[in-house]
């Protein structure tokens, strides 16, 4: 059966290429980013499976008076499976993020424009990719009259891009979607090679340091404190951190937590003065093994050392700060589901990774659910000329459908 629905789903090209049109013509962007929101894409694409026989969708809109609709919407497809005691849920996003610098496209970004197995335009990969894999593999099931193993739902969500308030954090606060038996993938992010599958982040916080000393002549150093100094003094002491928070983690690329001083804000103009001012910052990744108040805690003591050494005062914050999610585990379900789903269709061995970052599924993960984010893209998202390529939509759908199938 699983090859009739291979056989299937490599007939669809004609409609990837149909829905990735609609959907790009229709921009929803964020009111963050001056947009009005996902209602009218959301409409569209409603409209559209309604007439490829998909049932009616279920809609938990997140109310937000800032878009004309008045709302932000969240779609369910729910496909009833053989057995309903739990779902596969396969969760994209409708939002994408704006064109950016219009010249640095070579085709018009909300214009799908096809180049042999290419496809370019905006969102095309972010996250149409993903949705798109997931409807033909249902629709291939619909054509084909298969009832699913488990009960399959198509989530459709708002507002990924700049925070998921009226997506999925809504979800998870005002709705009881998801079950504790539930396989959830997030197709949101991924390798060219298909193999990666996030199963778990970093913790990250991003320090912001003040520098407060005392401004003059800087042929009289004597007459003032420089603060440039004295928090060049705490960056390199920064790399202690390393030493300190020395455990490895094999599955995340580097293995270990990271301490970079990365921005650096302007001071004095002239190089004359000595500057009374100064600041920059931390970006730190941490493994889930550490708690970021260990690390806060560490750089703290740091700066008191460099405030007596220097007689300057030191201000510590931070700008952004997330303590990673529980790790998926590789044992779970939905890891393993997968694994067996990509092996079979890929014929690769896929294996569990973390990244550096905050993603999506960490939300889901926060509340208690294991979930893997996995798609074989070329991670082009948020770039000029974003681009995916049909038969990879085409195998990632074939992955899905093994997935309900088996
Ligand atoms: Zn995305």
């Amino acid at each position: 059966m699983f090859q009739k629905l291979c056989e299937k789903i490599d007939n669809s090209k004609q409609s990837v290429v149909d829905i990735q049109k609609l959907l790009i013509s229709i921009p929803a962007l964020a009111p963050e980013s001056d947009g009005d929101g996902e209602t009218k894409k959301a409409e569209a694409l409603i409209e559209y499976l309604k007439k490829e026989s998909f049932p009616e969708p279920e809609n938990y809109p997140a109310p937000d008076k800032r878009v004309s609709s008045g709302e932000r919407p969240n779609i369910v497809y729910r496909i009833k499976g053989k057995d309903s005691s739990r779902c596969v849920w396969v969760m994209s996003h409708l939002d994408i993020v704006p064109a950016g610098e219009l010249s640095l496209w070579d085709t018009e970004p909300f214009k799908l424009k096809i180049d042999g197995d290419k496809i370019i335009g905006r969102g095309v990969e972010d996250n149409h990719h993903g949705g798109v894999a997931s409807y033909i593999a249902v629709k291939a099931l619909l054509d084909m009259g298969i009832t699913p193993k488990y009960d399959v739902c198509l989530l459709f969500v708002a507002d990924e891009e700049v925070g998921s308030v009226y997506g999925i954090q809504y979800l998870l606060d005002k709705h009881n979607l998801f079950g504790k038996d539930d396989l959830i993938l997030v197709p949101d992010s991924g390798d060219p090679t298909g193999a990666d599958i996030e199963v778990a982040e970093k913790s990250i916080v991003w320090i912001k340091v003040e520098t407060k000393g005392q401004q003059c002549h800087a042929s009289r150093p004597d007459q003032g404190k420089n603060a440039f100094k004295a928090a060049s003094n705490l960056a390199v002491k920064i790399e202690e951190l390393y030493e300190i928070f020395d455990k490895k983690e094999d599955l995340f690329n580097p293995p270990i937590s990271t301490f970079e001083p990365t921005k650096k804000e302007a001071n004095v103009p002239n190089v004359n003065t000595i500057p009374g001012d100064d600041v920059f910052y931390v970006d730190c990744r941490v493994l889930p093994d550490y708690k970021l108040t260990e690390v806060e805690a560490k750089i703290r003591e740091m700066a008191d050392e460099i405030e007596k050494k220097f007689d300057v005062s030191i201000t510590i914050s931070h700008t952004q700060r997330a303590k990673a999610a529980p790790v998926t585990s590789s044992d779970s379900h939905v890891v393993k589901a997968l694994s067996k789903a990509i092996g079979k269709v890929y014929e690769i061995e896929p294996k569990p990774i973390g990244i550096g970052g905050g993603t999506v599924a960490g939300h889901i993960r926060k509340k208690g659910f294991p979930v893997a984010v996995w798609s074989k893209i070329h991670e082009t998202a948020h770039q000029p000329n974003e681009y995916t390529y049909i038969s990879n939509i085409l195998g990632d759908a074939k992955v899905f459908a093994h997935i309900f199938t088996e």
